[in-house]
C-alpha cells in the first residue's frame, strides 16, 4: 500500500504523487461513498490517498479526510455533484481597485462563500503602478476594512514584479488556489512566478441545452519552489452554495463576531430591534460596504442559490 497526493483527475484516471516524487496513475474500482453527496466522481486533486500497486492499474482504496474541498453541482437531472479540488490551504483573490474595478460586493461574496468551504482566503491588490492618488486612497480603505476583519492583504504589481517575493512566500508548500475577475493579472502574476507556466484562465463551458456535463478534469501545477496552483477551469470562485438567511452572518466574520450581542438570538440584523450589527455599522465599527453585502446576500430570492 502506498500514499500519495492526487495531483491531476481525468475523471476515470487519477496521477498521484508519492513523498519519494514518483508518479503512478490510478483508478478506483467500485463505489465510494461520501457522506450526503452524490459524486461522479469522489476524488479529486488535492486529495490523499491511498492505493495499491497491481499489476493491471493500480486501485485507489482509501481517500484521507479532507480539511476542506469545492464541490461542484452538476445542472444535469442526475443532480450528482464532482469534488473540483480538496485540502486548499489558501485561495489568493486577485483584485484591483481600478482597471478593471473589482467590486466589494464580489470579494464579500468570494470571502463568505469562502468560509463556507472552510478555505482561507488571501486579498491580493494588483496593479499599483497604475493607482492615481485616489486609487491608493481607495486601496487603503479596503486594506483597512479587511485587514481589520483578519483577512491578509498584498499590494503588489504584477507587471513591474514589485513584492512578489513575499507572494511566493506565502505560496510555498502549499496548495494554493488563484482567482478574480478577467483582467486583473493573474496570467501576469503567474508568468513572474513561474516563468512558462500556463494556466487555462478561461471558465469552464458547461452544455445546459444538451444536458450533458463537460468532462471533468483538474489539475495541480508544481511550483519549482515547493506548492501548488490548482489549475481548474471554473473554480475562479466556488460556485454555488446554499444556506439559510440565518446561517449568513456566519461567513461575514466580523458581523458573526458581534451578532450575540443583538437582543434576539435569531437576529437577522435587518429590521430588529437593538441590533448590535446595526449599531455597528452606524457608528462605522462594521463598514458600510460590507454591510450592504450581507444584506445583499441575505435579501435574495429565498430559492435562490448563491452564485459568485
Ligand atoms: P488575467 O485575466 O487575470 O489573467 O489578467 P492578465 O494577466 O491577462 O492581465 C490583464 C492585463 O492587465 C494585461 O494587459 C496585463 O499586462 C495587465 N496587468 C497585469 N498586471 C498588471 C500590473 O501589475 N500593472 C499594470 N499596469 N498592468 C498589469
Ligand atoms: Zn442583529
Amino acid at each position: 500500500m502506498k500514499e500519495g497526493l492526487v495531483i491531476k483527475s481525468t475523471g476515470s484516471w487519477y496521477t498521484v504523487k508519492t513523498s519519494d516524487g514518483t508518479i503512478h496513475d490510478c483508478r478506483i474500482k467500485g463505489r465510494f461513498r461520501m457522506e450526503g453527496i452524490r459524486t461522479t466522481n469522489p476524488i479529486s486533486v488535492g486529495d490523499i490517498v491511498e492505493f495499491n500497486e497491481d499489476k493491471d492499474a493500480n486501485v485507489i482504496v482509501k481517500i484521507k479526510d479532507r480539511k476542506n474541498y469545492i464541490i461542484r453541482k452538476s445542472t444535469n437531472l442526475s443532480k450528482s455533484s464532482q469534488i473540483i479540488a480538496a485540502n486548499i490551504d489558501h485561495a489568493f483573490l486577485i483584485v484591483t481597485v481600478n482597471y478593471p474595478l473589482t467590486t466589494t460586493t464580489f470579494i464579500d461574496r468570494f470571502l463568505a462563500a469562502a468560509e463556507a468551504y472552510n478555505i482561507p482566503v488571501n486579498l491580493v491588490f494588483n496593479k499599483v503602478d497604475r493607482y492615481r492618488p485616489n486609487d491608493m486612497e481607495r486601496l487603503a480603505e479596503l486594506k483597512g476594512i479587511y485587514e481589520s476583519i483578519g483577512y491578509k492583504c498584498y499590494e503588489i504589481s504584477a507587471k513591474e514584479g514589485t513584492h512578489l517575493e513575499i507572494i511566493r512566500e506565502a505560496l510555498k508548500g502549499k496548495i494554493n488556489l488563484l482567482s478574480g475577475h478577467s483582467g486583473v493579472g493573474k496570467s501576469t502574476l503567474i508568468n513572474h512566478i513561474q516563468p512558462g507556466l500556463e494556466l487555462k484562465t478561461g471558465e469552464i463551458s458547461e452544455s445546459h441545452s444538451s444536458g450533458k456535463h463537460t468532462t471533468t478534469f483538474s489539475e495541480m501545477f508544481e511550483l519549482d519552489f515547493g506548492g501548488y496552483i490548482i489549475d481548474t477551469p471554473g473554480i475562479r470562485g466556488f460556485g454555488t452554495f446554499n444556506m439559510e438567511k440565518e446561517e449568513m452572518s456566519h461567513f461575514f466574520l466580523e458581523i458573526f463576531k458581534i451578532s450575540n450581542s443583538c437582543q434576539f438570538n435569531n437576529c437577522t440584523h435587518m429590521h430588529e430591534p437593538k441590533c448590535a450589527v446595526k449599531e455597528a455599522v452606524e457608528i462605522g465599527k462594521i463598514s458600510m460596504t460590507r454591510y450592504e453585502s450581507y444584506l445583499g446576500m441575505i435579501m435574495e430570492d429565498e430559492d435562490s442559490k448563491y452564485r459568485i
